[in-house]
């Protein structure tokens, strides 16, 4: 038997199970984007001491460490382009503990996003964040990128929504970030920084959630929409009408609108694109009330016809699901757009992304959380591809002339770090670099996402780490010295410890 010393010295400094069969590896080298990793093991830890006990031989070996819930990210966020070992959170699903009094939570991170609204709608409680993945998604992984969802306009991201994080850091030490109570100002605000951080910094091990009261009455509209309605226009007369009780304010182009027609969606009145959008209330009559002051609003934008009115908005976002999942299909690997304008920027960056759509023709399905002004173009193109870099970048560029983000709510990952400084800016980055280095000196959490690669700097003191190559890693935020270009599928990756040869 020819075992890799490698995974034995990992199997000798842990507890839980460390596997590397072909099946395992193909699972956790992919997540929902065409990124592709090559991880030598994966590893289901027993408890925190065993991530602990992980993180501390991942350090004295230069072994990167992935983070994973579901590997649903979109953007590499959770695969191991720079090899190493997953660290499988998935098995972690306990509802440790549900408090009604003081509306709180506390959840091993591998809970599906569904399975915590499950045990908590017998209190008449929810978690409010709900990415369209939520039947997949855990809550780890909803805080490694700050995940949100349709009701975010209402309620916010996961950052609004965790209380404290309980997590192993790069250094193996293991700390609480944030706290139990509800208000707090202790200077800049760890927990913050971690939420979104794809796994760079820590790795959580228990999340505790703040909860909401479930609405009495959650009423679903489709609207449809004339083809070029301003959307600008509707989002900001939606956002400033007073007591619509609006929690979710979504926008389908004509190309994503069709697809909830047919067998697994319903007969929708003319060919345009659609709104939809959720209305909470307290009663039957306060949602009649809501409705007719959403329904004025719409007509001040141009009196789309009435809308279709679904009792239960779970049954809208059901039949909306299917329709991604429809979508998703019949796609396949494409560019996923995720960014964010300003909301009177909304119609500028529909232009543009008709533009590059039509400059590279590359098939252009849109849909967005128009109430936040996040807009995610779908483009009908290799996205491993020049083409489809060209595509990506012209989007982001495009969203940060307008004042608006390069990630509005999946991350960075792998594939938006050429892009990230002329976001935040280098001040900024340097800032990053700087809790990376601290939280994880010898680079070994996540390497190649999120942070670019740092310029060379022979003159600085070699890393303590006893391989000498984790202080570049740590530097670089990739062991190669940097990967400026995600791998894609089939192209080999550079050689590396803890990569599969
Ligand atoms: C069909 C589809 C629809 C989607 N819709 C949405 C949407 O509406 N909104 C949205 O925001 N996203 C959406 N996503 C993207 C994705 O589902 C979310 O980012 C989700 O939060 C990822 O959860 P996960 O468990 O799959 O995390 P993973 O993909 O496993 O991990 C995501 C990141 O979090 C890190 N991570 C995971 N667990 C931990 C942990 N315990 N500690 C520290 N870091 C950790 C990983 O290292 C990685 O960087 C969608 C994806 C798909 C495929």
């Amino acid at each position: 038997m020819n075992v890799d010393p490698l995974v034995e010295s990992l199997r000798r400094a842990v507890r839980g199970a460390v596997r590397t069969d072909p099946a395992e590896l193909a699972r956790v080298d992919r997540d929902g984007s065409h990124v592709r990793g090559c991880a030598v093991a994966s590893f289901a830890p027993a408890d925190p001491d065993d991530v602990s006990a992980a993180v501390r031989w991942a350090r004295r070996r230069s072994v990167p460490l992935v983070a994973r819930g579901a590997g649903s990210s979109l953007d590499g966020e959770s695969v191991p382009i720079a090899g190493g070992v997953v660290v499988d959170l998935s098995g972690w699903t306990t509802v440790r503990e549900v408090r009604t009094d003081e509306r709180l939570a506390s959840v091993g991170p591998g809970l599906v996003n569904r399975d915590l609204q499950e045990a908590l709608r017998p209190h008449g409680l929810f978690f409010p964040p709900n990415p369209g993945s939520w039947t997949v998604a855990t809550i780890g992984g909803n805080v490694g990128t700050n995940a949100s969802g349709p009701r975010s306009y209402r309620y916010g991201p996961t950052r609004a929504w965790v209380r404290s994080v309980d997590l192993v850091l790069g250094t193996g030490e293991r700390v609480r970030w944030g706290s139990r109570a509800a208000k707090r100002s202790v200077g800049p605000d760890l927990l913050s920084a971690f939420v979104g951080s794809e796994g760079t910094l820590g790795i959580a091990t228990e999340v505790t959630v703040r909860l909401a009261p479930l609405p009495a009455v959650r009423l679903g509209l489709v609207v449809p929409l004339p083809e070029r309605t301003p959307l600008s226009t509707v989002a900001t007369e939606l956002a400033r009408a007073p007591g619509t009780g609006l929690s979710a304010i979504e926008y389908l182009d004509a190309r994503c609108a069709a697809e909830l027609s047919g067998p697994s969606g319903f007969e929708r009145a003319g060919e345009g694109p659609l709104l939809l959008l959720e209305i909470e209330a307290e009663s039957a009559a306060d949602s009649s009330r809501r409705e007719e002051r959403v329904r004025a609003a719409l007509a001040r934008v141009g009196g789309p016809a009435a809308p279709r009115v679904f009792r239960d908005a779970d049954e809208l976002w059901t039949l909306r699901g299917r329709a991604s999942t429809a979508l998703d299909a019949k796609l396949g690997e494409r560019i996923r757009e995720d960014i964010a304008v300003p909301l009177g920027a909304i119609d500028r960056m529909r232009a543009e992304v008709e533009r590059i759509a039509d400059r590279e023709a590359a098939p252009l399905y849109l849909f967005a959380h128009l109430g936040e002004g996040s807009l995610h173009p779908n483009f009908a193109v290799d996205p491993a591809s020049p083409r489809g870099g060209r595509v990506r970048g012209a989007v982001l560029r495009a969203a940060l002339a307008l004042g608006g983000t390069i990630s509005s709510e999946h991350g960075v990952g792998a594939l938006k770090i050429p892009y990230l400084e002329q976001e935040i800016g280098r001040a900024g980055l340097e800032v990053l670099r700087s809790l990376k280095r601290a939280c994880d000196p010898d680079g070994v959490l996540n390497p190649g996402k999120l942070y670019p690669p740092e310029p060379l700097r022979p003159a600085r003191a070699p890393s303590p780490s006893p391989s000498g190559s984790g202080a570049a890693r740590a530097r670089s935020g990739s062991p190669s010295g940097g990967v400026r270009e995600p791998r894609a599928a089939g192209r080999a990756p550079p050689r590396r410890r803890g990569a599969r040869s």
